[in-house]
């Protein structure tokens, strides 16, 4: 038997409620089987354990993560704590310490959920963004001088390597080849950014020998929220700078009917070290402690993660058993217009599992 080593890494606000509502579903996934099991191990990285360290997670913190299979991640963000140590003393530390440069976010609208685009059928919205994860506009690089003062300066400098630029482009190029229609979208805005951009643009042809059964074409980030809009169906894979396709994916979720269902994982291809998958919401300030977390962004998430460590099948399994709860408007939380709770879903998922 294969023993998956999983860790769990719940974080702040609703992480904490959809992490380990996804354990739940995952031991339900592996009950009975004789193929292969989990063992979770979790960490109480985040918020609470700032407060009490004054840091987000351990120095060595990596270390405890670098023999796992998988990391599943709620979200890092607490009231009380300014968001950018949230964000780089957890959440990017792990995604950057591994090297995991590829974001990978799939948009599909699943059944029973009323999505906001009413010119198109479910069927005709079914996208990947790929998102460069390592570099880019938050690279990290730049800094503050003359603090206070009225002279005051603040630069963020957005760096792009050409190694940087040709690792995403294959990914997003062999991830569209691997679809059925075998559709890219390369995402720039290199009329306004002169030099950063117009690299990526010459790149992306470059890449573009190497897949010659590939179409694709090029569109401006900004044209690219109107094209998500108005025409869904003429876009299939998408690869996009961290900043940029950060926006797009979030424009990606709500059109597909909730932020809290959409997934995302941060995907180390070269396997050196363990890939992240998480929901892509944050902590939800305003619904958290209440059970109101639709858990099912995490689900996905979970299902990301089983083909990522090749358990196709059940990959395939737990999707089509999220699939027959969201078609049950009786178990949409409220942000998808329902009424159930986080626990009702979880179970619900649970109960299509075990049949
Ligand atoms: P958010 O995603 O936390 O919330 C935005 C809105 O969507 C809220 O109204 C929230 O209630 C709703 N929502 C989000 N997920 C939901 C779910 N699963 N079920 C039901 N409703 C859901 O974004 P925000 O308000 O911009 O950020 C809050 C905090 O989270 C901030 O500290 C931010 O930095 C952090 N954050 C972290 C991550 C991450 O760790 N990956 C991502 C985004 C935001
Ligand atoms: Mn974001």
């Amino acid at each position: 038997m294969k023993q998956f080593k999983i860790a769990c890494i719940p974080g702040d606000g609703i992480g904490q409620e959809v992490i380990p509502a996804s354990q739940v579903v995952l031991e339900a996934l592996a009950l009975g089987q004789s193929q292969f099991s989990f063992e979770f191990t979790s960490f109480d990285w985040g918020g609470d354990y700032y407060r009490q360290h004054g840091i987000m997670m351990p120095a060595d913190g990596l270390d405890a993560l670098r023999s796992m299979d998988a990391i599943l991640f709620g979200s890092a963000g607490d009231p009380n704590i300014p968001d950018h140590i949230t964000l780089w003393g957890l959440r990017l530390k792990i995604c950057q310490g591994f090297d995991q440069y590829a974001n990978v976010r799939p948009t599909r609208i699943l059944p029973g959920i009323d999505a906001p685009l009413k010119r198109c059928t479910p069927a005709q919205l079914n996208w990947v963004i790929v998102r460069e994860n390592s570099e880019g506009e938050y690279a990290g690089v730049g800094g503050r001088a003359h603090q206070g003062h009225p002279i005051e300066v603040a630069t963020d400098v957005s760096m792009m390597t050409r190694v940087g630029v040709q690792r995403i482009m294959r990914y997003a190029f062999k991830l569209a080849q691997s679809r059925p229609r075998k559709l890219l979208t390369v995402v720039t805005k290199s009329n306004a950014q002169r030099h950063a951009m117009v690299m990526w643009d010459e790149i992306a042809k470059e890449v573009s020998a190497e897949f010659p059964d590939v179409h694709w074409d090029k569109e401006l980030v900004d044209a690219c929220t109107a094209r998500m809009v108005n025409r869904p169906a003429t876009l299939d894979t998408l690869v996009a700078t961290n900043l940029h396709a950060d926006i797009l994916s979030d424009l990606a979720a709500a059109l597909a009917g909730s932020l809290g269902i959409a997934p995302t994982g941060n995907i180390d291809p070269e396997r050196r070290y363990p890939s992240m998958f998480e929901p892509i919401h944050g902590s939800a300030f305003d619904i958290m402690g209440k059970g109101l977390a639709n858990p099912i962004g995490s689900f996905w998430s979970c299902v990301m993660m089983l083909e990522h460590i090749g358990l196709d099948q059940q990959a395939q399994r737990l999707m089509q058993a999220i699939e027959a709860v969201t078609a049950n408007p009786k178990l949409h939380t409220r942000d998808l217009g329902g009424e159930a709770h986080t626990q009702q879903v979880t179970e619900a998922v649970c109960q299509m599992l075990r049949h």
